[in-house]
C-alpha cells in the first residue's frame, strides 16, 4: 500500500509547524506506523530538533537537483519506525533552481514518488518553511493532505484565509495533483487569554469539521525538547504537550484511516500545564 503524504504548512513563522512535525511523526511511529519525516526547510529545525547536525549535501537538494538517489539521504532516528530526510542551509539554493524547471511545482513529488509507492513507509510527513515560495509550493503539491498549523493568536484568521486561497488556486489549476485540506491544527493555545479562546471558537465556527478536536497547549516543555534533540515523548512524556500530541496522533489515525487503532481507552484530556 502506498504511503499517505501529509504536508504541514503556514506561511506565517513560528506557529508550531516544526514542533508539530516532530511530535506528530514521533507519536505515529510510537504506534508502530512506519513514518518518514522530511525536513523541507533550509532552517533545518526538524533536523536539529531530532538531535542531528546539519551536514552539507544531506538534504533534498541532491535529489531535487537530480544528482542523488533519495534513498541515500534517508537516515534512521533514535526512535523505532521513524526515519528522517534531513535539511541544511544549502537547500535554500533550490528555491531559485526549481523555478527554472519544467513542472516546477511537482519536483518534490517526483523525488518522493518511489518512496510513496514502495510501501516501506505508511506515512510521509513534510515540514515546510514559513513562506509560500517554491519549496513550500512543492511541499504542498506532493501531499495528499495539507495540515495547517495555526497559532491561537491575533491575525490567525487572516493568515488562514491566505493559505486557503492558495490551496483553492492550486486545486483549480491542478485538479489531479493538488492536495486536499486535511485539517487545521490549533497550536500554542494559552488557556489564560481570552483571545486564544476567541480565535479557537472562530476557527471552529467556520471550519468545524476541518479543525482537529485536539488543541496543542502552550507548554514550556514543548519548547525545551528540541534543544535536547528529543521529541516530547522522550523529553517529558507526562507533560500536557505530550498528551496533546498523542491525542492528535490518535485523531489523525482515525480521521485518515491510517491504521485501525487498538483501543480508544487510553486517550486522556490535556491538563493545565503546571510549568507555565
Ligand atoms: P518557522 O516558521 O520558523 O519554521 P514553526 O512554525 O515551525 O516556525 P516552531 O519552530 O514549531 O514553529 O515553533 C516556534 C517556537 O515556538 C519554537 O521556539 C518552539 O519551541 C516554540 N513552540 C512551538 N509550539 C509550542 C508550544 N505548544 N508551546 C510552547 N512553545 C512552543
Ligand atoms: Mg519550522
Amino acid at each position: 500500500m502506498s504511503a499517505i503524504v501529509f504536508t504541514i504548512a503556514n506561511q506565517k513563522g513560528g506557529v508550531g509547524k516544526t514542533t508539530t512535525a516532530i511530535n506528530l511523526s514521533a507519536t505515529l511511529a510510537k504506534r508502530g506506523i512506519r513514518t518518514l519525516l522530511i525536513d523541507l526547510d533550509p532552517q533545518a529545525n526538524v533536523t536539529s530538533g531530532l538531535g542531528f547536525k546539519q551536514e552539507p549535501g544531506k538534504s533534498m537538494y541532491g535529489p531535487l537537483h537530480e544528482e542523488e538517489n533519495i534513498r541515500e539521504i534517508i537516515i534512521p532516528t533514535s526512535q523505532k519506525n521513524l526515519s528522517l530526510i534531513p535539511s541544511e542551509v544549502d537547500l535554500a539554493a533550490i528555491e531559485v533552481e526549481l523555478g527554472q524547471k519544467q513542472d516546477y511545482l511537482l519536483q518534490v513529488r517526483r523525488c518522493i514518488a518511489p518512496l510513496k509507492a514502495s510501501g516501506e513507509f505508511e506515512v510521509i510527513l513534510i515540514d515546510c518553511p514559513p513562506s509560500l515560495g517554491m519549496i513550500s509550493m512543492n511541499g504542498l503539491m506532493c501531499a495528499d493532505y495539507l495540515l495547517i498549523a495555526l497559532q491561537c493568536e491575533y491575525l490567525a484568521m487572516e493568515g488562514l484565509g491566505q493559505i486557503l486561497r492558495v490551496l483553492e488556486r492550486l486545486q483549480k489549476t491542478n485538479i489531479e495533483d493538488a492536495p486536499r485540506l486535511g485539517g487545521i491544527i490549533m497550536t500554542l493555545f494559552d488557556t489564560r487569554t481570552s483571545l486564544a479562546h476567541q480565535v479557537l471558537s472562530e476557527v471552529r465556527t467556520h471550519f468545524s469539521d476541518r479543525t482537529f478536536r485536539t488543541v496543542i497547549p502552550r507548554s514550556v516543555r514543548l519548547s525545551e525538547a528540541p534543544s535536547f534533540g528529543k521529541s516530547i515523548f522522550e523529553y517529558a512524556p507526562f507533560s500536557p504537550g505530550s498528551i496533546a500530541y498523542k491525542n492528535l496522533g490518535y485523531e489523525m489515525i482515525q480521521r485518515f484511516g491510517i491504521r485501525k487503532p487498538q483501543s480508544a481507552g487510553h486517550q486522556k484530556k490535556p491538563v493545565t500545564d503546571p510549568d507555565l
